[in-house]
């Protein structure tokens, strides 16, 4: 079942009954039979319709960002911001789409030889619901650009975002076997990774959802890209404005509810800086209150196993709100260390020197994103190259754009989205000998 539940008061305000096996074969049909059309328009009129959506999304800005906030509790102004980078990714595969895809000359011992970019066909998107717009955009619009089709399962909190995008997506003039969303519930996944009609899929999501999508995919020999959860670190090394600092930091780890993949989610500080930032953290943050439902669980677990909570904590009824909370004291016999805490929460670590900093940074099963914060560019050039991650960011934490490749090593995933990267990952990288 697709539901919408407003989280802000528990309220039931939509029911979808999934589709059927039946309906999904029907989907899957569509795109495969709109492949062999959509490949063949030129790509100057595949950007020129990507370049319309990016125009209509603009155009329905307010509407979708109240979707989002009814299906998953963001604040409409992040709603907003939210659009605001759906159009930028549009608009950057629209524009540079054509230049990405040109033929690219090798010159080899034997003679000449040029690589020529294709698509490679119908793919599957299994997608989050934490950012219901940005998500699916980041795998629609590369691809779209590059002649594959796309059938859509989007999470099962988020089906009027999913209708929107599709019909954004016709209206700006995509075909409608070019792309399918399709209310599958996600035990129908397999069967659809097991359709040779289907020769790829992108998963966003948490971890479990990962490997179930890349074993079966494996299992077909289907082209995978996964972009997992992330416990970012985020290391302070020295501060001209410790306040800036900290409101920096927290706004980064509290946008979007807390609940970004690549939120600075462990905040580790040298030594001389930890007491003031943890003190000034804690008081900081009584700013925010956000979702966090099964957070809170987390929470009470790390307490009950010796961390220290310094603010927050506690659930506000009704609806799915945390208040926000910041954790110090968690050691690496504690779940907390090690989980990623999808939710309100700044967990604050302290290290006696930088070495120290970066062997906490890096003591994790995830490798997505991570910033390093300080004064002198060398110095934090020499850390960043250290943190075993995607992405690095020196004085700026999360957040993503549009030109810029996105993803992570070790749990966090396989593979890029966005700039150049991201319109590599499902495409034929064809050899021809001259
Ligand atoms: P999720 O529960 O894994 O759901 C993501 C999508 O996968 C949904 O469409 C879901 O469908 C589907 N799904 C779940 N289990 C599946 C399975 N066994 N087989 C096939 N499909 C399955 O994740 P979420 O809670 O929505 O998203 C939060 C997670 O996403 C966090 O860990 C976050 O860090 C991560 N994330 C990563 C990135 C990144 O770029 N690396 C970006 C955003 C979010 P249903 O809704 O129908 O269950």
């Amino acid at each position: 079942m697709y539901t919408v539940t407003n989280p802000a008061t528990g309220e039931l305000v939509e029911e979808i009954e999934n589709a059927t096996d039946e309906e999904v074969r029907a989907a899957i049909d569509r795109v495969h039979h709109g492949y062999s059309s959509w490949r063949r328009r030129p790509i100057a009129e595949r950007a020129e319709i990507v370049s319309r959506a990016a125009e209509l999304f603009a155009e329905r800005a307010d509407e979708l960002a109240a979707i989002m906030t009814l299906e998953m509790g963001k604040r409409i102004n992040e709603g907003r911001g939210e659009v605001g980078i759906v159009v930028d990714i549009f608009n950057y595969y629209a524009d540079n789409g054509p230049d990405l895809l040109a033929d690219e000359p090798l010159r080899i011992q034997s003679g000449q030889a040029v690589i020529v970019k294709q698509p490679i066909g119908a793919l599957l998107g299994v997608m989050p619901w934490n950012f219901p717009c940005y998500q699916v955009a980041r795998f629609v619009a590369p691809n779209l650009v590059l002649g594959n089709t796309i059938l859509l399962k989007h999470a099962s909190i988020c089906p009027r975002s999913a209708t929107a995008i599709a019909e954004i997506l016709y209206d700006a003039g995509v075909p409608e076997d070019a792309y399918v969303n399709t209310f599958a519930a996600s035990r129908q996944v397999p069967g659809i990774l097991a359709d040779p009609r289907i020769v790829g899929v992108s998963l966003t999501g948490s971890e479990p959802a990962g490997i179930s999508v890349a074993t079966e995919a494996g299992r077909h020999l289907k082209k995978t890209v996964l972009e997992l959860g992330g416990s970012d670190p985020l290391i302070v090394l020295d501060t001209h404005d410790l306040d800036d600092t900290v409101k920096a930091c927290a706004t980064a780890r509290m946008r979007n509810c807390g609940q970004s993949c690549n939120a600075p989610k462990r905040m580790i500080v040298l030594a001389d800086l930890y007491d003031d930032f943890v003190d000034r953290m804690s008081k900081h943050v009584t700013d925010f209150f956000q979702p966090g439902d099964e957070v809170a669980e987390q929470v009470r677990r790390a307490v009950a196993q010796g961390a220290t909570l310094r603010a927050g904590g506690n659930r506000i009824e009704p609806g799915a709100y945390l208040e926000a909370t910041v954790l110090t004291d968690v050691t690496r016999e504690m779940d907390a260390y090690h989980e990623e805490i999808f939710g309100p929460v700044v967990t604050v670590f302290r290290a006696e020197t930088e070495d120290e900093a970066i062997a906490i940074a890096n003591d994790s099963p995830f490798g997505l994103g991570a910033s390093v914060w300080g004064t002198d560019p060398h110095r934090l050039r020499r850390v960043a190259d250290q943190i075993e991650a995607g992405m690095v960011y020196l004085n700026r934490a999360g957040g993503s754009v549009a030109d810029l490749p996105f993803g992570g090593i070790k749990r966090s995933g396989i593979g890029r989205e966005l700039g150049p990267a991201g319109i590599e990952e499902f495409m034929n990288k064809k050899a021809v000998r001259l």
